[in-house]
């Protein structure tokens, strides 16, 4: 390490408070400093290339080099750094960004609300729903559903639509009223011999039963996932979804699809609910909108929903939501430049086609003595890790071995992200046949040496 690194590292273990991390542990350890973007690959202070078979946090579509969006955020910053869109004052970016997502989502969606993260947008979402409520005289409906395992952000309200205990417990969340479901992975909650079919229609009854209930005239919306990202990478059964949005039309409870991960091309089609084959009436996303160059979401709702909330307005009070970088003009540029890329260099299509060798190449790690379960859709997947295949047991405390092939990956040159004992991977829609390769040798790579290291420990 040069001197500047170790002032990097020092200055950040004496300042810095790091998401999702030990602090005590970074303390001693230290940051991994990375320094540089090339295509699919980030570099360390050191010089040592990683394959970000990640895409950071699951957003990166385009690589981490594109030089396109630069010049469009500086183009930006040249003409109009900043400005607002409260109280009617717009700009170009923000209309024509939400133009293109307006006609790149299912037809019913037709309105656009910009945050700058997805916890904001989900916040936003509980918001315009009670909004919407309180407007047609139905105060009391003001439920969501949502499932364990669920990732919706980590705000006081979003965090609370979360089903992860480590989101909740020292949190005092959740905080709204929320009801969460059983998880659609068959291979965690499914019970003994049950059959697919079994499950689906089980959770179908779970979430039947618990509206009735709680009461239809409570429920306000379902939240989800189309396939679970941070929770595992799950994807739910056959027969899941066309059941939930069923229930949905039949109370009178509004859809939400949480596609913040699964959005543009990630699950093999352009959005998870086209993939798993529901319309939802609120859609929302981020990550792969700006590829993360610059923080951005956006929610996408239907026409019935606004308006209600633009009938309302001037008797509610007007409505005092909007954030001061609600549309903020560069990273609508951003974003705007971002999805050009995505349509001009097909690469929604190759995220597709890539998915296909990425899930088959992890598909033969299947066999191996610690690989509970491979899963995933398009380019994204999970390798679970057990210490007994037969039982699905899980390794006892979870997360050490899973904490091992990430840092054997580190190693080998690659960043994976362990979900507790699940490796996941979520690789820039750029790869290449080559990359996949890549990801998975790699993947087989860490497995192995983490398998040696368990047998060591005498976990397995
Ligand atoms: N929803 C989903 C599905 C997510 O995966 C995430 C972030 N991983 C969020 C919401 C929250 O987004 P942010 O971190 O930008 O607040």
């Amino acid at each position: 390490m040069n001197e500047l690194s170790n002032s990097v590292a020092h200055a950040d273990i004496t300042t810095i408070l790091h998401p999702y991390t030990d602090a005590r542990m970074h303390e001693q350890k230290g940051p991994l400093v990375i320094e540089k973007g090339d295509g699919v690959h980030v570099i360390d202070q050191s010089g040592k290339r990683y394959i970000e078979a990640m895409s950071g946090l699951w957003s990166v579509a385009v690589g981490f080099s594109q030089t396109r969006l630069r010049d469009a955020a500086a183009a930006q910053m040249e003409k109009l750094p900043y400005y607002h869109t409260f109280a009617s004052k717009s700009h170009e970016p923000s209309v024509r960004l939400a133009e293109k997502l307006v006609e790149m989502t299912p037809e019913n969606l037709t309105r656009v609300f910009y945050t700058s993260s997805g916890s904001e947008a989900n916040d936003t979402v509980i918001k315009l729903v009670w909004y919407m409520n309180n407007a047609l005289g139905r105060p009391q409906k003001k439920k969501f559903l949502a499932r364990n395992k669920a990732y919706h952000g980590i705000t006081i309200a979003s965090g609370s639509l979360t089903g992860l205990p480590g989101n909740h417990r020292d949190f005092d969340l959740p905080a709204i009223p929320v009801v969460h479901l059983t998880c659609p992975h068959l291979y965690r909650f499914g019970q003994e011999g049950e059959t697919e079919a079994q499950f689906c229609a089980r959770l179908l009854k779970e979430a039947e039963d618990t509206i009735l209930a709680e009461g239809p005239e409570t429920i306000a919306a379902f939240i989800g996932e189309p396939v679970m990202g941070a929770g595992g990478v799950m994807v739910p059964p056959e027969g899941y979804w066309q059941g939930i949005e069923a229930l949905c039309r039949k109370y009178d409870i509004l859809l939400v699809s949480d596609e913040v991960i699964n959005g543009f091309g990630r699950t093999g089609a352009r959005w998870g609910c086209e993939k798993m084959g529901f319309t939802p009436d609120i859609l929302v996303t981020s990550k792969q909108l700006t590829s993360s160059y610059m923080p951005l979401a956006a929610i996408v709702f239907s026409e019935d929903i606004y308006n209600v909330i633009a009938d309302n307005t001037h008797k509610l009070g007007g409505f005092g939501h909007g954030f001061t970088a609600s549309g903020h003009p560069v990273a609508c540029a951003v974003g705007l430049e971002n999805l050009a890329i995505i349509e001009e260099q097909g690469l929604m299509e190759n995220a597709a086609k890539m998915g296909e060798r990425l899930q088959a190449g992890l598909a033969k790690l299947a066999d191996h003595p610690l690989v509970g379960e491979v899963r995933g859709t398009g380019l994204i997947a999970a390798v679970e890790l057990v210490a007994d295949k037969a039982t699905k047991r899980p390794f006892d405390p979870v997360g050490k071995v899973g904490g091992k092939v990430f840092e054997y990956g580190h190693e080998e040159g690659v960043i994976f992200r362990n979900l507790g004992d699940s490796i996941a991977v979520c690789p820039p829609l750029i790869v290449t046949e080559h990359d996949v390769d890549e990801i998975v040798r790699l993947m087989g790579i860490a497995i192995d040496r983490a398998a040696d290291w368990a047998r060591a420990e005498g976990l397995v």
